[in-house]
């Protein structure tokens, strides 16, 4: 933990919250689910602080922005937002009432002590692997320190946080992550996730089961595990032995109230025959994966250090599809790596073509300060770079919406999640992460009910629900 000596308080702490009541957080999650999860821990370790949750900035006491590093423009636009958060306590402090600011995540853990230097109305920077210790670093800040700190604990994080209590849960809804894995050792050559998260961890199964125990008695019906390489999970039982992720899904399908198991990032060379097999032995293991390529050419498959090849990635595709025919797959991609010729972008699009992937996130390269790709000297011209996302977009477009229209005229089971857009819809997702939505009421919430697809757009699914009896209703 480090310390900066500037710009003391300009009010006693938490004073004028509770003049107005209890002190209100608002904790604003960015990028990965991993961060959703942070968030969600940071809020409950914060309720028993005796901090309410606020519903906005306007609202909050306290500001904590869990913030991504992955590109560029998500490290920047957190200092687009801090310059907004920074007018707020300035306008605030003139009235006499106080704002602390806190920047959590995986921007916190790069640039630690330069967040406070770009931006002074911050008060806390603080890292992934030490947010547990939020209650006394913000003791300290509200005694005048302006703080750092971005250790990987020797403590375990997740020791230190309280469990959510059911209401907590509920008001979450149906649907839960769980983290089960932390950190990552591949050191792909385009990516910050090894510096700012730090090697791979994995939770104990026991803890794992604890916490999936806890969202199921509090309603929770879908269980999605989480991890930078959460297919790496090797997490110790009782004696020590270390499980394989498909170990523990078999164990956590047996939970009851636990009605849908999901389980995300995967990477492909983790990829195990045993975890391909659960597809097919685990009804309860949805038939999705999102598995990520980045790249259809071999040569850019190596310079990104992926350890693997495109036929590699098509082996596992075709071994999953055996083991569970209907299985949907979902990827990311990266357009403009360093040295990226045409050929090994029409590669990529080829990859596409052959695989026919139900949704993907694509992104254009963008060099990360300390990662082996910023270093190269063969950057991509801004310009190709948007073509090539563009071209691949369009692909990657037809492909998702001609999954959606195959659904039309099947019945499928659909976990209902909350209300729909409109009076009277209630909405939920399908077995391959779609959004469905049919008519009718709250009770459907926390269920899974069979429907019949009616329609399709790009990004959503029309349904009538199918009565027990057989017949679909409105
Ligand atoms: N562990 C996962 C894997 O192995 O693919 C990915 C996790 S990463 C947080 C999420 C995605 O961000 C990556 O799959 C990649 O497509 C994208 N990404 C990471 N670094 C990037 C960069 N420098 N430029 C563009 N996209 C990047
Ligand atoms: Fe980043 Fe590669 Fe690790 Fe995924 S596997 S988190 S892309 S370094």
């Amino acid at each position: 933990m480090s310390e900066t000596l500037e710009a003391p308080p300009l009010c006693a702490p938490g004073r004028e919250a509770s003049a107005r009541g209890a002190a209100k957080v608002l904790v604003k999650s960015y990028g990965c689910q991993m961060n959703v999860y942070d968030s969600a821990r940071m809020t409950d370790l914060l309720a028993r602080e005796g901090y309410a949750e606020a519903a906005s900035e306007d609202d909050a006491d306290l500001v904590i922005l869990n913030t991504c590093h992955i590109r560029e423009k998500a490290a920047e636009k957190i200092y687009s937002e801090l310059g907004k958060l920074a007018i707020l306590k300035r306008e605030r402090a003139a009235q006499g009432r106080e704002t602390k600011i806190v920047v959590a995540g995986c921007v916190a853990q790069a640039e630690g002590e330069l967040v406070l230097r770009r931006q002074n109305a911050v008060d806390l920077v603080v890292g992934p692997q030490s947010y547990h210790r939020l209650p006394e670093l913000l003791s300290r800040a509200a005694e005048g320190a302006r703080l750092t700190d971005t250790e990987f604990s020797v403590q375990d994080k997740f020791h230190a946080l309280p469990d959510a209590s059911p209401a907590q849960i509920r008001a979450r809804g149906v649907s839960a992550f769980v983290t089960v894995q932390e950190g990552c050792d591949k050191f792909c050559s385009f990516c910050v996730v090894p510096y700012t998260r730090g090697a791979e961890v994995s939770r104990k199964v026991a803890e794992v089961v604890a916490e999936t125990r806890r969202l199921a008695d509090a309603g929770v019906r879908e269980i999605t595990l989480i991890g930078q390489n959460v297919n790496a999970y090797r997490g110790e039982d009782e004696q020590g032995r270390a499980w394989p992720l498909e170990r523990l899904l078999e164990l956590l399908s047996d939970i009851a109230g636990v009605e849908r198991l999901r389980y995300t990032t995967s990477h492909p060379v983790d990829m195990t025959q045993g975890l391909i097999e659960a597809h097919g032995a685990l009804p309860k293991l949805m038939p999705f994966v999102h598995l990520p390529v980045q790249s259809g050419s071999n040569r850019v498959l190596k310079a990104m250090n992926r350890r693997h090849l495109a036929q590699d990635y098509l082996n596992s595709v075709a071994a999953l599809r055996q083991a569970r025919p209907d299985i949907a797959l979902s990827s990311d991609f990266i357009v403009g790596f360093p040295g990226e010729t045409d050929a090994d972008f029409e590669a990529t699009l080829d990859l596409i073509r052959a695989v026919g992937f139900a949704s993907t996130f694509s992104f254009k390269y963008s060099p990360r300060p300390g990662t082996p790709g910023a270093e190269r000297d063969d950057q991509i011209d801004e310009d190709v770079k948007r073509e090539r996302l563009a071209a691949l977009q369009e692909l990657v477009a037809a492909q998702r919406q001609a999954f959606n229209a195959a659904t039309v005229g099947r019945e499928i089971e659909v976990l209902f999640e909350k209300p729909g857009r409109h009076p009277g819809q209630v909405a939920g997702k399908s077995p391959y992460m779609q959004a469905v939505h049919v008519a009718g009421g709250r009770d459907l919430i926390g269920r899974v009910a069979r429907v019949t697809i009616a329609g399709a757009g790009s990004n959503s699914l029309a349904g009538r629900r199918v009565e027990e009896s057989g017949g679909a209703t409105n």
